[in-house]
């Protein structure tokens, strides 16, 4: 139940706490403009409960249009990144813009996000500016998972699509799921993992999950069979069950997706309908089966007094942070950071490294969809909002005065955030 309207809630403090690190995504949605990025997002703040309204991008009630939320309510919904809880784990959006002309504001959110679905038109596939997009991601080792949506379209093919980001993105797919119907009559999917399906009835929340129905038995059972062989071609342990036995147990399957997930190695594909809310919990199960939390990822690089240091997302460390977004709302100035390292309390001194000059943080707000969190402190591999700060600009490193580190300009030949 969430009331109309922002409002600031305060939080248990030891809740957030306790809350562990390996729950935690930072993730992106990579898209072409009109893949359904907007759609995509609003669909999964209202599964997640992060809003209690569906909007809709037509009628213009969409929660996740930052314009005209903005100035109907003068707040930031649609933020730099808005947070919402899917099975236990804290997924936190960050926004990607999907226009290349914005190709600074896409590395920068690229450099703070550690996965993301890659959105594609189920009739358009691969385009140029997904391509490009899809470059960057490499030049950062972003791991990534693939959704084909709008397949409820006239001329959607999941199989074409498939084979366009096969041959122009030069990745081995690995398909995890059989689409049921086609174009109008595109009514559900089959889950090649647990071999079971799930059938949208008529409306978007309505579904019925249950086994593969005859009549797809056995083109389900050749499409398990492909990622299996896709699968065993490119991971050791699941070949050796592969050759073993008749076929790879589903456990060993999502494990080896996790691993070529991560080495990139390897994409996951998934495909639906945002026109669909149930068609997203799966792609949020995979989201958070298959993608990194921050302590997966790399230990990301800084200078301090001239010499390369590495910190890792731990709360124990010195504190680090990356300043990514700034923005101006009626709130205040709200400055968005990803914390790499260490811990920040709400009040607390901190030096802009390579401005040289110290601020303080005032409140740390959770960004959600209708409302802000305030929470009293922001740990290694958090992304919060901070308002207070007055001069910091994006790209700015926060940390503690006694350890002054600044972090380094991402490189094309040596990323901040790559995949080990
Ligand atoms: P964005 O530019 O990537 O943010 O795309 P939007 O979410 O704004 O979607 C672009 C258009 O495609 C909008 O008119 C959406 O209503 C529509 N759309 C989004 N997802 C689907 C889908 O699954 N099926 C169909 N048929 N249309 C969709």
């Amino acid at each position: 139940d969430f009331p109309e309207g922002p409002r600031t809630v305060r939080t248990n403090l030891h809740r957030h706490l306790t809350d562990p690190l390996t729950g935690v995504r930072n993730l992106g949605i990579l898209a072409h403009v009109d893949a359904g990025k907007t759609t995509i997002t609003e669909r999964i703040l209202y599964v997640t409960g992060a809003t209690y309204k569906r909007g809709e991008v037509h009628d213009g009630t969409t929660v996740t249009d930052f314009d005209s939320q903005e100035r109907d309510r003068g707040i930031t919904i649609f933020a730099a990144a808005v947070s919402c809880v899917w099975d236990g784990h804290r997924i936190n959006l960050i926004d990607t813009p999907g226009h290349v002309d914005f190709s600074d504001e896409v590395e920068r959110s690229l450099r703070v996000l550690d996965g993301a679905i890659a959105v594609f038109d189920g009739v358009a596939g691969v385009e140029p500016q997904s391509e490009s997009v899809w470059r960057q991601a490499d030049r950062y080792g972003v791991p990534r998972i693939a959704f084909v949506n709008k397949l409820d379209r006239a001329g959607a093919d999941l199989d074409t699509v498939v084979e366009s980001i096969r041959e122009r993105l030069r990745v081995a797919t690995l398909v995890v799921q059989m689409p049921i119907g086609r174009e109008d009559g595109f009514t559900g999917v089959v889950d090649l993992l647990r071999m079971r399906s799930v059938i949208w009835a008529d409306g978007r929340d309505t579904f019925t999950e249950g086994p593969v129905p005859d009549d797809l038995r056995d083109e389900a059972h050749r499409r398990r069979r492909q990622l299996e062989e896709a699968v065993a071609e490119l991971h050791p342990i699941a070949l050796e069950e592969f050759c073993a036995e008749s076929a790879i147990s589903a456990r060993t399957l999502a494990a080896a997706l996790r691993d070529l997930t991560g080495t990139g190695e390897g994409l996951v594909v998934l495909c639906g309908s945002a026109y669909r809310n149930r068609g997203i919990e799966p792609l949020l199960d995979a989201a958070v089966s298959y993608l990194p939390s921050p302590l997966d990822v790399p230990a990301v690089r800084g200078v301090q007094d001239g010499a390369v240091q590495e910190r890792a997302a731990d709360p124990a460390a010195p504190f680090a942070a990356l300043v990514f977004k700034v923005s101006s709302t009626a709130t205040g100035r709200l400055t968005y950071l990803r914390v790499y390292s260490g811990t920040v309390q709400r009040g607390e001194t901190v030096l802009d490294a390579g401005a040289r000059r110290t601020e303080r943080i005032g409140r740390i707000l959770r960004v959600q969809a209708e409302r802000h969190t305030e929470v009293d402190r922001a740990v290694a591999g958090d992304i919060v909002a901070v308002v207070g700060l007055k001069a910091a600009r994006t790209g700015a490193t926060l940390c503690v005065p006694s350890a002054p580190l600044v972090f380094e300009p991402p490189a094309a030949a040596d990323p901040v955030v790559s995949v080990a």
